[in-house]
């Protein structure tokens, strides 16, 4: 059983409770520009409206932050326990991956893409059948869109995927995670009307296109602690992620690590 600091369990699975309400102060912190702008001129007006357009920017493309929307980044414990997240499958690499979590009788929530669950049901159900968590990551996974989609096209990705997921494998995800970790205003909306709570990361190793394992192993080893939520993929063209995992599981069991789900707190179960 995890050990959970009790009082920080229950925020962890937080839905966004008023995700309207961000949209509305955005807005008129807009109107507030103009009136500026017509008040005081241009050398109030500009900077304001400059200001104000950087924090959304920031809160959108920055991954941890938690302007719009609030963020899971690091699991309330004192123990040697971390939250692999595994994301962008199901792949090629899917079936592998389980068998070595299994070997190292560890434990993985695997953030998957809705057309590839489409195209393969059954490793989605596999990994629920091993005792690993499922979330969800968006429909398409349009990478280089998503941080300005708007509220439709948003329900499309976020929306849909749950409901894939859901007729895959019988279950509802309540894990989400952002397309390259990109939250906008309008994710919110999607996240509270599907029940979601968004999850970042603490750990990662920038195992994108151009991978080194042993610069992303080094980067992983030197930011996880007690609590680390943990960032992985699979799936890359660069064909490293199954050997990265592998040696990141042999660093974790000789560090004396173990891996949780915060699904397996029954009473986190409860917040719900
Ligand atoms: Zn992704």
């Amino acid at each position: 059983m995890a050990s959970w600091d009790m009082s920080y369990v229950r925020t962890l699975h937080r839905i966004p409770r008023r995700p309207g309400l961000i949209l509305g102060l955005l807005a008129l912190s807009q109107v507030a520009v103009v009136a500026a702008w017509w008040h005081w001129g241009w050398r109030i007006g500009l900077p304001l409206m400059l200001a104000t357009h950087l924090a959304v920017v920031w809160g959108t493309l920055n991954p941890r932050s938690r302007l719009f929307c609030p963020a899971l980044t690091h699991l309330p414990t004192r123990a040697r326990e971390v939250w692999l997240t595994i994301d962008d499958g199901p792949s090629e690499d899917t079936r592998a991956m389980l068998d070595l979590l299994e070997r190292h009788n560890a434990r993985a929530t695997f953030f998957v893409v809705g057309e590839r669950a489409l195209a393969r049901p059954d490793l989605v159900n596999e990994i629920l059948r091993r005792g690993h968590g499922l979330g969800n990551h968006s429909l398409s996974h349009p990478d280089l869109r998503f941080w300005r989609l708007g509220p439709q096209a948003l329900e499309q990705e976020i929306g849909r995927n749950q409901s894939v997921l859901t007729a895959i494998t019988g279950q509802t995800p309540r894990w989400y995670r952002s397309v390259v970790g990109m939250t906008n205003p309008f994710v919110g909306l999607s996240l509270k009307r599907h029940h979601l709570a968004r999850v970042a990361w603490s750990a990662r190793g920038f195992d994108g296109v151009d991978c080194q394992p042993d610069t992303v192993l080094a980067r992983l080893k030197r930011s996880i602690g007690p609590g680390a939520i943990v960032l992985l993929h699979e799936g890359a063209s660069h064909g490293h992620n199954l050997g990265i995992l592998s040696q990141l599981l042999d660093w974790l069991a000789a560090q004396g690590y173990r891996t949780v789900l915060p699904e397996a707190s029954s009473s986190l179960q409860a917040t719900r």
